[in-house]
Protein backbone atom coordinates (compact mmCIF):
# COMPACT_ATOMS: atom_id res chain seq x y z
CA UNK A 1 0.00 0.00 0.00
CA UNK A 2 1.56 3.07 -1.08
CA UNK A 3 0.87 6.40 0.96
CA UNK A 4 1.56 9.98 0.10
CA UNK A 5 2.21 12.87 1.47
CA UNK A 6 -0.92 14.78 0.27
CA UNK A 7 -3.55 13.24 -2.55
CA UNK A 8 -5.04 16.20 -4.31
CA UNK A 9 -6.92 14.40 -6.98
CA UNK A 10 -8.72 12.56 -3.86
CA UNK A 11 -9.19 15.78 -2.79
CA UNK A 12 -10.57 17.53 -5.40
CA UNK A 13 -12.80 14.76 -7.20
CA UNK A 14 -15.93 15.49 -5.30
CA UNK A 15 -15.89 18.81 -5.93
CA UNK A 16 -14.59 18.96 -9.51
CA UNK A 17 -18.04 19.76 -11.10
CA UNK A 18 -18.52 22.84 -8.23
CA UNK A 19 -14.61 24.28 -8.95
CA UNK A 20 -15.45 23.90 -12.94
CA UNK A 21 -18.44 26.17 -12.72
CA UNK A 22 -17.05 28.17 -10.67
CA UNK A 23 -14.02 28.55 -13.22
CA UNK A 24 -16.85 28.93 -16.22
CA UNK A 25 -19.06 31.80 -14.18
CA UNK A 26 -15.70 33.67 -14.50
CA UNK A 27 -14.56 33.16 -18.07
CA UNK A 28 -18.05 34.16 -18.97
CA UNK A 29 -18.37 37.62 -16.42
CA UNK A 30 -14.64 38.40 -17.90
CA UNK A 31 -14.31 40.46 -14.87
CA UNK A 32 -10.92 38.62 -14.14
CA UNK A 33 -8.70 41.05 -12.09
CA UNK A 34 -10.30 42.31 -8.87
CA UNK A 35 -13.76 41.12 -9.63
CA UNK A 36 -16.96 39.82 -7.50
CA UNK A 37 -15.19 36.62 -6.35
CA UNK A 38 -11.70 38.09 -5.55
CA UNK A 39 -14.53 40.59 -3.13
CA UNK A 40 -16.63 37.97 -1.74
CA UNK A 41 -13.42 35.64 -0.86
CA UNK A 42 -12.18 38.80 0.97
CA UNK A 43 -15.55 39.18 3.02
CA UNK A 44 -15.46 35.56 3.72
CA UNK A 45 -11.72 35.04 4.98
CA UNK A 46 -12.63 38.35 7.05
CA UNK A 47 -15.34 36.42 8.65
CA UNK A 48 -14.11 33.01 9.13
CA UNK A 49 -10.81 34.76 10.24
CA UNK A 50 -12.54 37.28 12.55
CA UNK A 51 -11.09 40.45 11.30
CA UNK A 52 -12.96 43.43 10.11
CA UNK A 53 -10.59 43.66 6.38
CA UNK A 54 -9.17 41.29 4.28
CA UNK A 55 -6.89 42.36 1.19
CA UNK A 56 -6.16 39.32 -1.33
CA UNK A 57 -2.97 39.11 -2.80
CA UNK A 58 -1.14 36.83 -5.18
CA UNK A 59 0.61 34.25 -2.68
CA UNK A 60 1.41 33.73 1.36
CA UNK A 61 5.05 34.83 0.43
CA UNK A 62 3.37 38.19 -0.76
CA UNK A 63 0.94 38.68 1.98
CA UNK A 64 3.95 38.88 4.23
CA UNK A 65 6.12 41.02 1.79
CA UNK A 66 3.20 43.53 1.78
CA UNK A 67 2.05 43.32 5.11
CA UNK A 68 5.85 44.89 6.24
CA UNK A 69 5.66 47.16 3.17
CA UNK A 70 2.31 48.72 4.73
CA UNK A 71 3.91 48.98 8.23
CA UNK A 72 7.05 51.50 5.84
CA UNK A 73 9.41 48.55 7.03
CA UNK A 74 12.73 48.93 5.26
CA UNK A 75 16.57 49.85 5.28
CA UNK A 76 18.02 50.07 9.27
CA UNK A 77 14.62 48.67 11.14
CA UNK A 78 14.70 45.25 12.57
CA UNK A 79 12.11 42.85 12.58
CA UNK A 80 11.83 39.90 15.26
CA UNK A 81 11.22 36.41 14.18
CA UNK A 82 12.04 32.37 14.40
CA UNK A 83 14.51 30.42 12.94
CA UNK A 84 12.37 27.74 12.34
CA UNK A 85 9.60 28.43 9.34
CA UNK A 86 9.24 28.58 5.38
CA UNK A 87 11.79 31.07 3.91
CA UNK A 88 9.32 33.07 2.90
CA UNK A 89 9.17 34.42 6.82
CA UNK A 90 12.69 35.70 6.89
CA UNK A 91 13.01 36.46 3.06
CA UNK A 92 10.33 39.21 3.04
CA UNK A 93 12.35 40.81 5.86
CA UNK A 94 15.26 40.95 3.78
CA UNK A 95 14.20 41.71 0.55
CA UNK A 96 13.08 44.74 2.75
CA UNK A 97 16.56 45.83 3.52
CA UNK A 98 15.60 45.62 6.73
CA UNK A 99 17.02 43.01 9.49
CA UNK A 100 15.69 39.58 10.98
CA UNK A 101 16.74 39.52 14.35
CA UNK A 102 15.96 35.44 15.30
CA UNK A 103 14.67 34.23 18.87
CA UNK A 104 14.55 30.52 19.16
CA UNK A 105 11.77 28.26 19.04
CA UNK A 106 9.49 26.55 22.11
CA UNK A 107 10.11 22.65 21.80
CA UNK A 108 7.03 21.93 22.43
CA UNK A 109 4.96 23.85 19.82
CA UNK A 110 8.00 24.68 17.77
CA UNK A 111 6.75 28.39 17.49
CA UNK A 112 8.93 31.59 19.10
CA UNK A 113 8.96 31.37 22.45
CA UNK A 114 7.67 34.43 24.02
CA UNK A 115 10.10 34.52 26.72
CA UNK A 116 13.35 35.04 24.76
CA UNK A 117 11.86 38.13 22.68
CA UNK A 118 12.15 40.78 25.30
CA UNK A 119 15.93 39.90 24.97
CA UNK A 120 16.18 40.15 21.08
CA UNK A 121 14.47 43.63 20.98
CA UNK A 122 16.77 47.53 20.09
CA UNK A 123 15.86 50.48 19.53
CA UNK A 124 15.52 49.89 15.78
CA UNK A 125 13.30 47.10 15.99
CA UNK A 126 9.95 47.68 14.16
CA UNK A 127 7.54 44.48 14.32
CA UNK A 128 7.28 40.59 15.59
CA UNK A 129 6.54 37.45 13.04
CA UNK A 130 5.09 35.11 15.03
CA UNK A 131 4.82 31.95 13.09
CA UNK A 132 1.88 29.69 13.71
CA UNK A 133 3.66 26.26 12.61
CA UNK A 134 1.89 23.42 11.56
CA UNK A 135 -1.16 24.99 12.46
CA UNK A 136 -1.27 25.55 16.03
CA UNK A 137 -1.03 29.66 17.14
CA UNK A 138 1.51 30.68 18.47
CA UNK A 139 1.44 31.78 22.35
CA UNK A 140 0.12 35.26 21.16
CA UNK A 141 -0.78 36.80 25.03
CA UNK A 142 2.34 37.41 25.51
CA UNK A 143 3.86 37.87 22.37
CA UNK A 144 1.68 40.94 22.77
CA UNK A 145 2.13 42.06 25.64
CA UNK A 146 5.78 42.61 24.80
CA UNK A 147 5.03 43.95 21.20
CA UNK A 148 2.80 46.76 23.22
CA UNK A 149 5.29 47.38 25.70
CA UNK A 150 7.63 48.24 23.17
CA UNK A 151 4.81 49.94 20.31
CA UNK A 152 5.73 47.34 18.04
CA UNK A 153 3.74 46.03 14.66
CA UNK A 154 2.86 42.07 15.00
CA UNK A 155 2.53 40.54 11.97
CA UNK A 156 1.24 36.67 11.97
CA UNK A 157 2.85 34.33 9.20
CA UNK A 158 -0.60 32.48 9.55
CA UNK A 159 0.12 30.61 6.16
CA UNK A 160 -0.35 27.13 7.92
CA UNK A 161 -3.24 28.11 9.94
CA UNK A 162 -6.48 29.35 8.85
CA UNK A 163 -9.09 29.12 11.39
CA UNK A 164 -6.55 27.99 14.37
CA UNK A 165 -7.99 29.38 17.26
CA UNK A 166 -5.89 30.59 20.42
CA UNK A 167 -7.40 30.86 23.88
CA UNK A 168 -10.75 32.55 24.10
CA UNK A 169 -11.59 31.26 20.57
CA UNK A 170 -9.39 33.95 19.04
CA UNK A 171 -8.31 32.97 15.39
CA UNK A 172 -4.73 32.90 13.67
CA UNK A 173 -4.24 36.52 11.84
CA UNK A 174 -6.52 38.68 13.96
CA UNK A 175 -4.52 38.88 17.05
CA UNK A 176 -1.90 41.07 15.75
CA UNK A 177 -1.96 44.13 13.19
CA UNK A 178 -1.98 41.81 10.07
CA UNK A 179 -2.65 38.26 9.25
CA UNK A 180 -0.88 36.14 6.16
CA UNK A 181 -2.52 33.63 4.76
CA UNK A 182 -1.41 31.40 2.02
CA UNK A 183 -3.53 29.20 -0.71
CA UNK A 184 -1.05 27.42 -1.96
CA UNK A 185 -1.96 23.47 -3.32
CA UNK A 186 -0.37 22.36 0.13
CA UNK A 187 -2.14 24.45 2.29
CA UNK A 188 -5.37 23.69 4.29
CA UNK A 189 -7.56 25.71 2.26
CA UNK A 190 -5.39 25.42 -0.97
CA UNK A 191 -5.92 27.21 -4.67
CA UNK A 192 -5.01 25.57 -7.90
CA UNK A 193 -1.98 27.54 -8.20
CA UNK A 194 -0.52 30.53 -5.74
CA UNK A 195 -2.78 32.94 -4.11
CA UNK A 196 -2.84 34.61 -0.59
CA UNK A 197 -4.43 36.97 1.79
CA UNK A 198 -3.90 39.87 4.28
CA UNK A 199 -6.47 39.85 6.81
CA UNK A 200 -6.17 43.27 9.38
CA UNK A 201 -8.81 45.31 11.62
CA UNK A 202 -7.13 48.64 11.30
CA UNK A 203 -8.54 50.55 8.38
CA UNK A 204 -5.87 52.28 7.88
CA UNK A 205 -3.60 49.40 7.30
CA UNK A 206 -6.20 47.90 5.13
CA UNK A 207 -6.50 50.95 2.67
CA UNK A 208 -2.62 50.99 2.66
CA UNK A 209 -2.58 47.14 1.82
CA UNK A 210 -5.76 47.71 -1.13
CA UNK A 211 -3.36 50.95 -2.78
CA UNK A 212 -0.10 49.13 -2.59
CA UNK A 213 -1.57 46.00 -4.43
CA UNK A 214 -1.97 48.11 -7.45
CA UNK A 215 1.29 49.51 -7.36
CA UNK A 216 0.46 52.42 -5.00
CA UNK A 217 -2.19 53.80 -7.34
CA UNK A 218 -4.42 55.92 -5.53
CA UNK A 219 -6.21 57.33 -7.64
CA UNK A 220 -5.60 55.26 -10.55
CA UNK A 221 -2.28 56.24 -12.31
CA UNK A 222 -1.32 59.12 -9.46
CA UNK A 223 1.27 57.55 -7.20
CA UNK A 224 2.21 58.87 -3.80
CA UNK A 225 4.24 55.42 -2.75
CA UNK A 226 5.56 52.64 -4.91
CA UNK A 227 3.48 49.43 -4.99
CA UNK A 228 3.45 46.23 -7.10
CA UNK A 229 1.24 43.75 -8.60
CA UNK A 230 0.39 41.69 -5.94
CA UNK A 231 -3.50 41.34 -6.97
CA UNK A 232 -5.18 38.33 -6.43
CA UNK A 233 -6.50 36.08 -9.36
CA UNK A 234 -10.26 35.98 -9.64
CA UNK A 235 -9.82 32.43 -10.93
CA UNK A 236 -8.43 31.45 -8.14
CA UNK A 237 -10.54 33.42 -5.57
CA UNK A 238 -13.51 31.88 -7.38
CA UNK A 239 -12.21 28.39 -6.74
CA UNK A 240 -11.23 29.59 -2.96
CA UNK A 241 -14.58 30.47 -2.66
CA UNK A 242 -15.82 27.12 -3.17
CA UNK A 243 -12.92 25.23 -1.28
CA UNK A 244 -14.15 27.45 1.62
CA UNK A 245 -17.30 25.49 2.38
CA UNK A 246 -16.06 22.65 3.09
CA UNK A 247 -12.81 24.00 4.89
CA UNK A 248 -14.08 22.93 8.45
CA UNK A 249 -15.30 19.59 7.31
CA UNK A 250 -11.34 18.85 5.90
CA UNK A 251 -9.87 20.48 9.55
CA UNK A 252 -12.33 17.64 11.54
CA UNK A 253 -11.06 14.74 9.10
CA UNK A 254 -7.25 16.32 10.05
CA UNK A 255 -8.17 16.53 13.91
CA UNK A 256 -9.40 13.39 13.67
CA UNK A 257 -6.47 11.75 11.75
CA UNK A 258 -4.61 12.98 14.44
CA UNK A 259 -6.21 11.55 16.80
CA UNK A 260 -6.31 7.75 15.03
CA UNK A 261 -2.26 8.35 15.15
CA UNK A 262 -2.19 9.15 18.77
CA UNK A 263 -4.55 5.91 19.31
CA UNK A 264 -2.41 3.43 17.04
CA UNK A 265 1.22 5.11 18.58
CA UNK A 266 0.07 4.64 22.37
CA UNK A 267 -0.65 0.76 21.37
CA UNK A 268 2.57 0.24 19.75
CA UNK A 269 4.49 1.89 23.05
CA UNK A 270 7.03 3.66 20.97
CA UNK A 271 6.90 6.51 22.77
CA UNK A 272 8.61 4.69 25.91
CA UNK A 273 10.28 1.88 23.84
CA UNK A 274 12.23 4.48 21.15
CA UNK A 275 11.59 7.73 22.12
CA UNK A 276 9.34 8.91 19.66
CA UNK A 277 7.35 11.91 20.76
CA UNK A 278 3.90 13.28 19.31
CA UNK A 279 3.01 16.71 18.59
CA UNK A 280 1.09 18.55 21.46
CA UNK A 281 -1.89 20.41 20.99
CA UNK A 282 -1.56 22.87 23.83
CA UNK A 283 -4.73 24.62 23.25
CA UNK A 284 -6.84 21.74 22.88
CA UNK A 285 -9.87 21.16 25.71
CA UNK A 286 -9.66 25.16 25.89
CA UNK A 287 -13.27 25.17 24.77
CA UNK A 288 -11.97 25.74 21.10
CA UNK A 289 -12.66 23.75 18.33
CA UNK A 290 -9.85 24.83 16.36
CA UNK A 291 -7.53 24.21 18.78
CA UNK A 292 -4.92 22.96 15.87
CA UNK A 293 -5.68 22.71 12.41
CA UNK A 294 -2.76 20.26 11.57
CA UNK A 295 -1.81 21.50 8.40
CA UNK A 296 1.54 19.05 9.45
CA UNK A 297 1.55 16.28 11.63
CA UNK A 298 5.16 16.37 13.00
CA UNK A 299 6.84 13.66 15.44
CA UNK A 300 10.14 14.10 16.60
CA UNK A 301 12.22 10.61 16.31
CA UNK A 302 15.76 9.22 16.58
CA UNK A 303 17.34 8.00 13.35
CA UNK A 304 15.18 10.80 11.84
CA UNK A 305 16.80 10.52 8.47
CA UNK A 306 16.98 6.74 8.64
CA UNK A 307 13.51 6.37 9.42
CA UNK A 308 12.47 8.80 6.45
CA UNK A 309 14.47 6.90 4.20
CA UNK A 310 13.12 3.22 5.55
CA UNK A 311 9.81 4.56 5.16
CA UNK A 312 10.41 5.63 1.40
CA UNK A 313 11.40 2.61 0.62
CA UNK A 314 8.01 1.13 1.95
CA UNK A 315 6.01 3.59 0.03
CA UNK A 316 5.54 6.38 2.98
CA UNK A 317 6.17 9.63 1.92
CA UNK A 318 7.45 11.89 4.62
CA UNK A 319 8.96 15.61 5.16
CA UNK A 320 11.06 17.28 6.69
CA UNK A 321 9.88 21.03 7.42
CA UNK A 322 12.32 22.40 7.69
CA UNK A 323 16.01 20.45 7.41
CA UNK A 324 17.90 24.21 7.81
CA UNK A 325 17.10 26.99 10.11
CA UNK A 326 17.47 30.80 8.84
CA UNK A 327 20.60 31.30 10.65
CA UNK A 328 22.08 28.39 8.78
CA UNK A 329 20.91 29.16 5.26
CA UNK A 330 23.86 30.53 3.22
CA UNK A 331 22.20 33.25 1.38
CA UNK A 332 21.69 34.24 5.42
CA UNK A 333 25.51 33.99 6.82
CA UNK A 334 25.64 37.92 6.58
CA UNK A 335 23.35 38.26 9.52
CA UNK A 336 26.32 37.05 11.44
CA UNK A 337 24.24 34.13 13.38
CA UNK A 338 27.35 30.65 13.96
CA UNK A 339 25.59 26.99 14.63
CA UNK A 340 24.40 26.41 17.81
CA UNK A 341 23.08 30.00 18.18
CA UNK A 342 19.27 28.26 18.06
CA UNK A 343 19.48 25.17 20.26
CA UNK A 344 15.82 24.05 19.99
CA UNK A 345 15.49 25.16 16.01
CA UNK A 346 18.53 23.28 15.19
CA UNK A 347 17.54 19.87 17.07
CA UNK A 348 14.18 20.20 15.67
CA UNK A 349 15.51 20.64 11.83
CA UNK A 350 17.41 17.39 13.10
CA UNK A 351 14.82 15.42 14.22
CA UNK A 352 11.08 15.88 13.05
CA UNK A 353 9.41 14.30 10.61
CA UNK A 354 5.90 15.12 8.92
CA UNK A 355 3.82 12.37 8.90
CA UNK A 356 0.74 12.02 6.00
CA UNK A 357 -2.38 13.75 7.48
CA UNK A 358 -4.64 14.57 4.57
CA UNK A 359 -8.22 14.90 5.14
CA UNK A 360 -8.96 11.92 2.54
CA UNK A 361 -6.24 9.68 4.32
CA UNK A 362 -7.76 6.36 5.54
CA UNK A 363 -7.69 4.38 8.96
CA UNK A 364 -5.70 1.70 7.09
CA UNK A 365 -2.73 3.68 5.50
CA UNK A 366 -2.38 5.39 9.10
CA UNK A 367 -2.32 1.72 10.38
CA UNK A 368 0.36 1.21 8.13
CA UNK A 369 2.74 3.85 8.56
CA UNK A 370 2.46 3.11 12.17
CA UNK A 371 3.25 -0.03 11.36
CA UNK A 372 6.20 0.58 8.83
CA UNK A 373 7.57 3.15 11.98
CA UNK A 374 7.18 0.11 14.47
CA UNK A 375 9.09 -2.34 12.14
CA UNK A 376 12.18 0.29 11.48
CA UNK A 377 12.70 0.50 15.21
CA UNK A 378 12.27 -3.03 16.31
CA UNK A 379 14.40 -4.27 13.57
C1 LIG B 1 3.49 28.46 2.71
C2 LIG B 1 4.12 29.42 3.64
C3 LIG B 1 4.46 30.73 3.27
C4 LIG B 1 4.42 31.21 1.86
O1 LIG B 1 3.23 31.06 1.19
P1 LIG B 1 3.19 30.97 -0.41
O2 LIG B 1 1.75 31.10 -0.73
O3 LIG B 1 3.77 29.66 -0.80
O4 LIG B 1 3.99 32.11 -0.95
C5 LIG B 1 4.93 31.58 4.25
N1 LIG B 1 5.10 31.18 5.52
C6 LIG B 1 4.81 29.92 5.91
C7 LIG B 1 4.99 29.55 7.34
C8 LIG B 1 4.33 29.01 4.99
O5 LIG B 1 4.07 27.75 5.38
Amino acid sequence: MKVPLLDLAAHHQPIKQEILAALERVLDSNAFILGPEVKKLEERVSAYSKARFAVGVTSGTDALLLSLMALGIGPGDEVVTSPYSFFATAGAIVRLGARPVLVDIDPVTYNIDPKRIAEAITKKTKAIIPVHLYGQSADMEPILKVANAHQLSVVEDAAQAIGAEYRDGKRAGSMGHLGCFSFFPSKNLGALGDAGMVVTSDADLAEKLRILRVHGGEPKYYHKVIGGNFRLDSLQAAVLNVKLNYLDGWTKQRQENAKTYRDLFKKSGLMEKAGLSLPEAVYEGAGVSHYHIYNQFVIRVPHRDRLREYLLENGIVTEIYYPVPFHLQECFKTLGYKAGAFPESERAANETLALPIYPELTHKMQARVTEAIQSFYTE
